[in-house]
């Protein structure tokens, strides 16, 4: 047996990360057992699905890298043959239309709570041997009334439902349009998948598409429910936490295998271990051993995974994804040094491609203004001196590298008697407009004789204009 996987997603906001927990779970299960992966946009909700949407969903796929066999399949275009199953559960006597008003099923509820009756469907329908006239019936799908239904689930074993406890439930609207739970069953026999794996959201749903894969003659796939995400504060994870749009952590900087370890993670464990590369979690994953009971988000693992994957990724995997970040500054890397090289000095020191990011602008951007505390400290009279003198160091060398770099800076500070970082301060302000940056005669090396020289020249300037603006005072 191949074993299909589906992601399903209903395109009615952006990618969150409960989503694609789900969707990386489907996706690592298929690609453990060889199998397939599909993607399908369950859009039948007209006015709540949108394109940009299903765009937004897409684009976190293809940036998860979770790419998928088959598909995008959009329900709505599968309308014809929702209506042609709805056609045979009726033919077989599986399903019924339905013609009670909305007041007449408030009367039935109301009823029913006065009884102290759970509120359901009572079947009034069942029977009817007649059409109403005027009317546009609802099909409703005739549920077994007797017995139970098991949802053999390979996260929670086996769930027992009774029967008598599901109504008949409502399979197409009065416009002849499906239902999810009639969409959901169709689709999954249609498209041959072997296991569901979702939202624990879902549970309640799976008895009714069990009845439904019986009614239509055919074996149900495996489910599996995975329980839901919650945040610091036990509550399910929503947007009051924090970012919860898997876009949302592109923009912040994080390296989609960090997060995909961190939701990997999320309801699943394996021994102690932490950090998994792609092909580890294909290697090790199993819905068993899911974990039943919810889990919860923890920001500051997920920004120290992100570390460990800056530094530890190549420097060229990591230049791929800065190289959007500098695109959102406005900077185009072939302008300036090779970003892999810009990344392999800043690996080592930033959480997040943002700050690797705002701290990499100036390898491309010459710097105008410099950070009010750091200028102070730094870019005094008396560093201009320092300045001054390094600007012939600097410009008289014959070999443009760390090493003599390096060698100028001392030998400057020996000279005038100070500290080295009294002389390599003013100068990374100068290049940077701070006073962050890799060490300063790789930095330097990396800049380049001209953007560094030039850097130093307006540094030298813009200290004698502050100067002689002080003496007009
Ligand atoms: N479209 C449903 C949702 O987004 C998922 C349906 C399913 O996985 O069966 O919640």
């Amino acid at each position: 047996m191949t074993i299909r996987t589906r992601f399903a997603p209903s395109p009615t906001g952006y990618l969150h990360v409960g989503g694609a927990r789900t969707a990386l779970f489907s996706w690592l299960y298929a690609r453990k057992h060889g199998g397939q992966f599909i993607l399908r946009i369950e859009d039948t909700d007209l006015e709540r699905s949108t394109a940009e949407s299903v765009n937004a969903i897409l684009e976190g796929m293809t940036w998860l890298g979770l790419e998928y066999d088959e598909g995008p399949f959009y329900q709505t275009h599968r309308f014809d043959r929702y209506k042609e199953v709805i056609k045979q559960l009726i033919e077989q006597g599986d399903a019924y239309p339905c013609y009670c008003s909305k007041d007449e099923l408030n009367d039935m509820r109301d009823q029913q709570r006065a009884n102290k009756e759970k509120p359901r469907y009572d079947g009034r329908c069942r029977h009817l041997t007649s059409a109403k006239p005027g009317v546009e019936p609802v099909i409703r799908f005739k549920n077994p009334t007797t017995g139970t239904v098991i949802v053999k689930d390979e996260v929670r074993g086996e769930v027992e439902f009774k029967n008598s406890e599901l109504d008949d439930l409502v399979i197409a609207r009065p416009d002849g349009s499906p239902t999810y739970n009639l969409t959901v069953v169709v689709d999954d026999l249609d498209m041959g998948l072997t296991h569901v794996i979702r939202g624990d959201d879902h549970l309640n749903n799976s008895p009714r598409q069990i009845n439904i894969f019986t009614a239509l003659k055919a074996e149900p796939p495996v489910f599996a429910h995975v329980p839901m995400i919650l945040g610091d504060d036990g509550a399910r994870l929503s947007k009051r936490h924090g970012a919860v749009s898997v876009m949302s952590y592109r923009d912040e900087g994080y390296l989609p295998e960090a997060l995909l370890n961190y939701l990997v993670r999320l309801g699943w464990s394996h021994g102690d271990q932490e950090i998994f590369s792609v092909d580890e979690m294909i290697a090790l994953f199993d819905i068993d051993s899911v974990n039943k009971s919810a889990s919860s988000f923890n920001t500051d693992k997920l920004l120290w995974l992100n570390q460990q994957y800056i530094k530890n990724s190549t420097a060229e995997h990591v230049a791929h994804h800065l190289s959007w970040h500098m695109g959102e500054r406005s900077i185009d890397p072939v302008t300036g040094p090779n970003l892999a090289a810009v990344v392999e000095l800043q690996q080592e020191r930033a959480k997040t491609l943002v700050e690797m990011a705002d701290n990499s602008c100036f390898f491309y951007q010459a710097v105008e203004e410099f950070d009010e505390k750091a200028a102070r400290k730094n870019l005094t009279t008396k560093s201009q001196e320092i300045l001054e003198e390094m600007l012939q160091r600097l410009s008289a060398l014959e070999l443009w590298q760390a090493e003599p770099i390096h060698k100028e800076v001392k030998d400057c500070s020996v000279d005038r008697e100070i500290g080295m970082g009294k002389v390599a301060q003013p100068i990374r302000v100068a290049i940077t407009g701070n006073t962050i940056s890799p060490p300063l005669d790789l930095t330097l090396e990396l800049l380049g004789r001209e953007r560094t020289l030039s850097a130093i020249r307006y540094a030298i300037d813009w200290i004698k204009a502050k100067s002689s603006d002080l003496d007009g005072a």
